[in-house]
Parts: C-alpha cells; sequence; structure tokens
C-alpha cells in the first residue's frame, strides 16, 4: 500500500516514509492512495481474537512494508497486558438499551492517546530503521493535555528519539500538567507556552516545514517527526478499535454481524473521529458518526453549514482536550470527501490561514451530512450528564466522555435514530477530579488538593482509581520552562543543546 499527499497527490510514499517524516513537504497530510476491504467474514473471524490479534489484523492491511516480524514485534510491545488496566484493552460496556461506552482509557497515561501512543514509538523506530539512516528523530508535539503525557510515556528512553512537549500554559488540568512536568526519561523535555493549543500547533507545524531549521537538524544528523494525530502512524491504530468494540458489540449479543451501529465521538482534532470514516470505508456496518464538540464548537458550524470559521471566541473549557477551534484531520476528510482532489484542499487550507475560514461547495457538504451528524453542548449540561448518569446507572464519566453523552442523547430526541451505539469514552474521570467531583456534588467545590480530591470522588463513587495517576503524588517536578510561541523554535534548540 502506498500513501499520497493531500496537497500533491502525485506524491507517493510507503507507510514507514509516511510514519517517518511525520507531514509531507509541501504541507500536506499523508493518506492512503486506496483503502483496504474488510468483509463481514473477516469481521466475524475477529470476533474470537485478542485485542492484539485484532489490531495485527487490521494494521498488516496498512503498513504493509512491515514484516509479519516486525508487526508482532510492535503490537505485543504496544498492547502488553501489563501497561493495560483492562484485559480486554478497549472493553466496550452496556449501560442501557443500545448505548454503550467503548473506554479507551485503560493505558499507562488514562486518556486515548495511549491507544496510539503507546503504539507509535514501535512503528516510528522500526520505520526510521528503513528510512531514517541512522537519524537521531526528534519528536516535536503539540498538545491541548493528553497528547503531550501519551507520547512522553510512550517515548521516553526510546534509543535514537528525542521528545519535547509544548503545552499551552493556562489550557491543561492540574492532573495533567503534573502528569508532564513529572516525566521521567533521558530524552525528555517539556515546555509551557504563553498562548493557547492552537498556537502551539501552529508553531511546531511552521517549525517542521521551515528549510533553515531543517537543515541545521540534518547537519547534527537529526530529523523531526511528529507525534499528533497529523501524522499517519498516530491514526492508524485508532481503526482498529472500532472494528474491535463491533466485535464486541457481537459477542456481548447487542447486535449481529452485518448490524448498523451509530458511533459517537467526542472531538477536537478530528483523528479519533476520521479513524471511524476510514473503518467505515473499509466495510464496517457504521451508520452515522455523530461529532460531538464543547463551546468551542466550529466543527458543529462546519458540519451543519459548510462553513468552516475560526475567526469566534477561543472558550477554555472543563472539556481542555476538545479546546480547538483548528481541527488538522478535517484536511484528510476534505481530501477523500472532494474525490481525492488537491488543488481545492490546497486552496481551502490557503483560505484557512489567510482569511481564517472557508465554504466548501453544496454538494461537498451534502455528501458529508451523509455519514456525519453533530452537536455541542456547553458546561452546565456536562455537569449535569456527569451527575445524571452517575445516579442513574452508576456509570463515572469524564468531562470529554459527558459532552459526548449528551450530544448522542439529543441526537436520539431529535432523530429518533436509537439503534445500537457506541459513545466513545476518552478520559479517565480521575483525571478530571476538580470538575468531576463538583459535578458529583451538584455544583460544590470542595476546597481539596488534587489528590484529596482523587480520594474524595473515590469515596463518593467507588470507581477504581488508576494507579499511574495516583502514583504522581511522590514524583518531583523536573520541568518549568515557560516561554511565548514566537520564541518556540529558539527553546527547541536550547532543549536539543543545538
Ligand atoms: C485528544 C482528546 C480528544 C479529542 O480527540 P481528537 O482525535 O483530537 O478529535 C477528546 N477527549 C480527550 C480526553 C482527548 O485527550
Amino acid at each position: 500500500m502506498l500513501y499520497t499527499s493531500t496537497r500533491d497527490n502525485s506524491i507517493r510514499v510507503s507507510a514507514s516514509q509516511a510514519i517517518a517524516r511525520g507531514i509531507s513537504e509541501e504541507g500536506g497530510l499523508f493518506v492512503p492512495c486506496e483503502l483496504p476491504e474488510i468483509s463481514l467474514d473477516r469481521i466475524s473471524s475477529m470476533i474470537p481474537m485478542s485485542y492484539i490479534d485484532r489490531a495485527k489484523t487490521i494494521l498488516r492491511e496498512f503498513l504493509t512494508d512491515f514484516t509479519e516480524e516486525e508487526l508482532d514485534y510492535c503490537v505485543s510491545g504496544a498492547y502488553a497486558a501489563e501497561k493495560f488496566s483492562s484485559k480486554k484493552i478497549a472493553p466496550t460496556v452496556n449501560i442501557d438499551g443500545n448505548k454503550n461506552i467503548l473506554e479507551l482509557w485503560h493505558g499507562p497515561t488514562c486518556a486515548f492517546k495511549d491507544m496510539a501512543l503507546q503504539l507509535l514509538p514501535y512503528l516510528m523506530t522500526v520505520s526510521a530503521k528503513k528510512t531514517a539512516d541512522g537519524k537521531t528523530i526528534v519528536i516535536l508535539v503539540a498538545t491541548s493535555g493528553d497528547t503531550g503525557k501519551a507520547a512522553l510515556e510512550g517515548f521516553k528512553n526510546v534509543d535514537n528519539t528525542k521528545i519535547l512537549v509544548f503545552y499551552p500554559v493556562d489550557g491543561v488540568s492540574p492532573m495533567q500538567k503534573l502528569q508532564m512536568t513529572t516525566q521521567e526519561g533521558e530524552n525528555v523535555a517539556v515546555c509551557a507556552i504563553n498562548g493557547n493549543f492552537d498556537d502551539a500547533q501552529s508553531a511546531v507545524k511552521s517549525i517542521f516545514t521551515d528549510n533553515e531549521i531543517k537543515s541545521l537538524l540534518a547537519e547534527k544528523n537529526m530529523m523531526f517527526s511528529s507525534a499528533n494525530s497529523i501524522n499517519w502512524g498516530r491514526l492508524v491504530p485508532q481503526i482498529v478499535y472500532y472494528f474491535s468494540t463491533y466485535c464486541d458489540l457481537v459477542d456481548m449479543g447487542k447486535i449481529k454481524v452485518g448490524d448498523e451501529i451509530n458511533v459517537v465521538v467526542p472531538t477536537g482534532n478530528f483523528g479519533n473521529i476520521l479513524a471511524c470514516y476510514y473503518a467505515k470505508r473499509m466495510g464496517l456496518p457504521v451508520k452515522k458518526m455523530i461529532c460531538a464538540s464543547n463551546s468551542n464548537n466550529v466543527l458543529t458550524d462546519f458540519l451543519k453549514t459548510g462553513t468552516y470559521d475560526k475567526n469566534r471566541k477561543f472558550y477554555t473549557t472543563t472539556s481542555p482536550s476538545m479546546d480547538i477551534l483548528i481541527s488538522s484531520n478535517l484536511e484528510r476528510l476534505l481530501y477523500h470527501m472532494s474525490g481525492e482532489d488537491d488543488r481545492l484542499v490546497v486552496d481551502l487550507m490557503s483560505r484557512l490561514s489567510t482569511d481564517g475560514k472557508y465554504t466548501v461547495s453544496d454538494k461537498l457538504i451534502s455528501d458529508i451530512q451523509e455519514m456525519f451528524d453533530a452537536g455541542y453542548t456547553d458546561e452546565e449540561s456536562v455537569d449535569s450528564t456527569i451527575k445524571s448518569h452517575f445516579d442513574r446507572y452508576s456509570y463515572l464519566c469524564d468531562t470529554h466522555t459527558a459532552v459526548a453523552v449528551k450530544v448522542y442523547d439529543e441526537y436520539v430526541e431529535r432523530t429518533g435514530d436509537d439503534i445500537p451505539s457506541v459513545i466513545d469514552s476518552t478520559a479517565s474521570p480521575y483525571k478530571f477530579s476538580a470538575s468531576v467531583l463538583s459535578a458529583v456534588l451538584n455544583g460544590e467545590k470542595p476546597q481539596l488538593d488534587e489528590f484529596e480530591m482523587v480520594e474524595e470522588l473515590n469515596r463518593i463513587t467507588n470507581a477504581d482509581i488508576p494507579t499511574p495517576l495516583a502514583s504522581l503524588k511522590d514524583k518531583e517536578v523536573r520541568f518549568n520552562n515557560v516561554c511565548d510561541k514566537e520564541n518556540m523554535s529558539e527553546m527547541v534548540f536550547k532543549l536539543l543543546n543545538i
């Protein structure tokens, strides 16, 4: 299988080249030239498999330049049982009737990013051996909170890699910040930036494509790559869990092979929901993908009107990992849905960077609307959803998951479409203890420190506290760098000692 770029589809690269480089030279994103088909019989054959074997079945189709031994090494290492707090790796939990929750946060950093970022370092080092001739790979990450920690944990002490993470100084939860600033490992560094996630992401993207910086790195035998979901190696592992949850629903007796399901995704950078789109295109019976946003509802507006407009107020919400106004992976959807029109993508993306907005044709948006629905919700509804689901079903969800649950409930009310559904749960409630605790307590905000809140939440709800979060209490803070967004490239040089 070969990959091309959303902004120049004469380009052809292998999977390992796409993964090692992260982003295409001219600024486009790598996408597969064609998609493999997974028949219903293949899906049936995956039902008795472990998560590792399901993952190999899907990934084998995409990583055609990996040997079977390499694939096995990568997948078995990434999803080793001792790294996840659930034997099933990504379990599906039925909460009521046709409403199911896909828990994607049982990995080492308690957010869904682990599903991809436990695997990416393996894919990247194998890819680099094939393509990067001994260069050290420098991973630059812009994070809205969860990617940073998951990438640090995945890449720590991985030979021939260095990882630098930038996070918005006021844009992450105290637990997320502590997870990053206490990170262990010889090849890691973390820096806060005065700005929001979009500032960090734009600066990282421009550093990637800056020829002067790139040649300076090359002199030192280094090259940049990305662990953000612009990297194909981040997206492809996420396709797996959509097939896996479908198999689990069959196994649970909720559906028969061939039945359609709806999928609801709390969305920021459009990576997670795009992986579902790929699964659908490959043959997974998905009817609608429902894109759930918080008050930063730029995607809801786009999916309803065809106009993407980032010129709006940026809200800092209780679901910070979705506080994003430039959703990078939408570019991939536009490319595929426009019949692979790279000129159109170049035009739309240049409008986005000059005017901050673009409008697509009626035909394109109505094709997209056939597959996607969308909704958004505010902070108050997030709190009442956490509370009502805990009271009614004894199910505790985090703030991001609650956005999706609420948007789903409204979707069912609006459309009457209540076929079996999967709602992605993207973080452990303990990562956002302050918000979740106050929701459970009907708005009361107890004066406790972060770890006391974790314990209080545990006392009230009885939900298990993930070990990796509890153990942060005793860790030393290693990083307290802060820089302005204009000075990020200097900070990169400083952190790399060049
Ligand atoms: C990253 C993240 C999201 C958004 O996922 P995208 O792939 O960026 O759309 C949602 N919830 C949590 C907890 C996250 O960490």
